[in-house]
């Protein structure tokens, strides 16, 4: 079967706080690769920061262009990715509305970052109608741009299941199977002056070859009209192709290596656990963070032999060294070879390595900051225009078009 529909990849992240080396290993790293091979949109979670932080929206508005300029600075490229602002894309409180008629209350409780964050955040009220519908506008937020990548950390996964069984259950309900020739009529009046040959050469098709060869003209006629926008041929030849049902489009989640980073205390790095280095910290704020790391506490002299296993140094060698590096490790560890102070200088070597040219990218933008705010308006224009792509057939599907 022929697949017109692009590759499309979408994440993205909430603006409560500097990003960290977290963030970057679990995510952003993965962004700045998927770039180059697929058309990529990347956002500001706003709205979901608010579901957390809804008494200090300061504190939203804070780390919005800063959090931007981290992409940038980790090498996010706005000539390859959109990047855009989602509360500027006001269709997806749409899409969230209307999603939340079908779905049943029972999918959101089960979800488990939802008792899972109540804890752990256990000095916030988080029963709020808001906060149980997170998995619900993440789903709006990848289901309107119909993107089948999704670049997230591990505690996101659930997340993405949850949003192919809401893609699953829209496209049940709402989605048809029209015959082929509604279909190719369907499809054909998007198409101007050239409709009534195209029409007529399709059914031609379809009545002498059957399916396949229609369809294989259908891809070639569709492909040269360049008056339609690539979305609108997608879908148009998802419409010829049976795919009536498939409105929405089912999502995968993308990991990395590093999918659950952990941070100088062996847990998940993360703002609330007060573990992280930030992206852009300073080299002497980064060096003495983890000369004072803890280490495989039965380590206690520097004669005493340790256990990499048991020592989060050893999780951050895992990301940064190489084998010889990694062997030196649990060499010297195990044999009381080397001592931790001497075990954790290749870390913060590498780790200072890393961020420099970040710093340096940042400079830039930091200096100019027209410039970030201009990125980002030209990316919500397009991300909009995308999102009212799938609005129009969401609309149309639930009995809202009224033409
Ligand atoms: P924090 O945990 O520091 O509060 P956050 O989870 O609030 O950050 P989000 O915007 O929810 O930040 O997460 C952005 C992305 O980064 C998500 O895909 C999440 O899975 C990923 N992520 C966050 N922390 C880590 C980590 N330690 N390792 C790998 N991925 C991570
Ligand atoms: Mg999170």
């Amino acid at each position: 079967m022929i697949n017109m529909y692009q590759e499309r990849v979408l994440s993205g992240m909430r603006p409560t706080g500097g990003l960290h080396l977290g963030h970057y290993h679990g995510v952003l790293k993965n962004w700045v690769e998927l770039q180059h091979e697929f058309e990529c949109l990347f956002f500001v979670a706003d709205w979901h920061a608010l579901t957390t932080h809804y008494d200090t929206p300061e504190v939203i508005e804070k780390n919005v262009w800063d959090m931007v300029i981290d992409w940038l600075a980790a090498g996010v490229d706005p000539a390859n990715a959109t990047l855009f602002i989602q509360s500027r894309v006001p269709e997806h409180a749409e899409l969230h509305l209307l999603l939340s008629m079908m779905t049943p209350l029972g999918w959101l409780e089960r979800v488990p970052t939802y008792k899972d964050q109540q804890e752990k955040l256990s000095e916030k009220d988080l029963s709020t109608y808001g906060f149980l519908g997170y998995p619900l506008l993440q789903s709006a937020d990848i289901l309107i741009y119909r993107a089948n990548k999704v670049p997230v950390g591990e505690d996101q996964v659930p997340h993405i299941e949850f949003t192919r069984e809401i893609a699953r259950r829209f496209n049940h309900l709402y989605g048809r199977e029209p015959g082929f020739e509604e279909r190719a009529e369907a499809a054909v009046k998007k198409l101007g002056s050239k409709r009534a040959k195209l029409y007529e050469e399709l059914r031609k098709r379809y009545q002498e070859q059957g399916d396949d060869e229609a369809l294989e003209a259908a891809h070639a006629l569709l492909n040269e009209q360049q008056n339609l926008s690539l979305g609108d041929r997608e879908r148009l030849f998802g419409y010829l192709e049976g795919g009536g049902k498939m409105i929405l489009v089912e999502p995968d989640a993308l990991l990395t290596a590093a999918s659950r980073m952990p941070g100088l205390d062996g847990l998940k790095m993360s703002k609330s656990y007060n573990n992280t280095i930030t992206l852009r910290e300073d080299a002497d704020s980064v060096t003495r963070k983890i000369r004072t790391m803890p280490t495989d506490p039965a380590r206690v002299r520097r004669t005493d032999p340790g256990d990499p296993a048991k020592c989060p140094v050893w999780s951050f060698h895992l990301v940064y060294s190489n084998t010889a590096t990694q062997e030196w490790v649990q060499l010297g560890c195990k044999s009381a070879g080397i001592g931790c102070l001497e075990c954790k200088q290749p870390v913060i070597e590498a780790v200072l390595r890393e961020q420099e040219p970040m710093r340096e990218r940042a400079q830039m933008y930091q200096d100019d900051p027209t410039l970030v705010r201009n990125i980002i308006a030209d990316g919500c224009e397009k991300a909009r225009k995308l999102a009212n792509e799938t609005m129009r057939d969401v609309r149309e599907a639930m009995g809202l078009s009224y033409s």
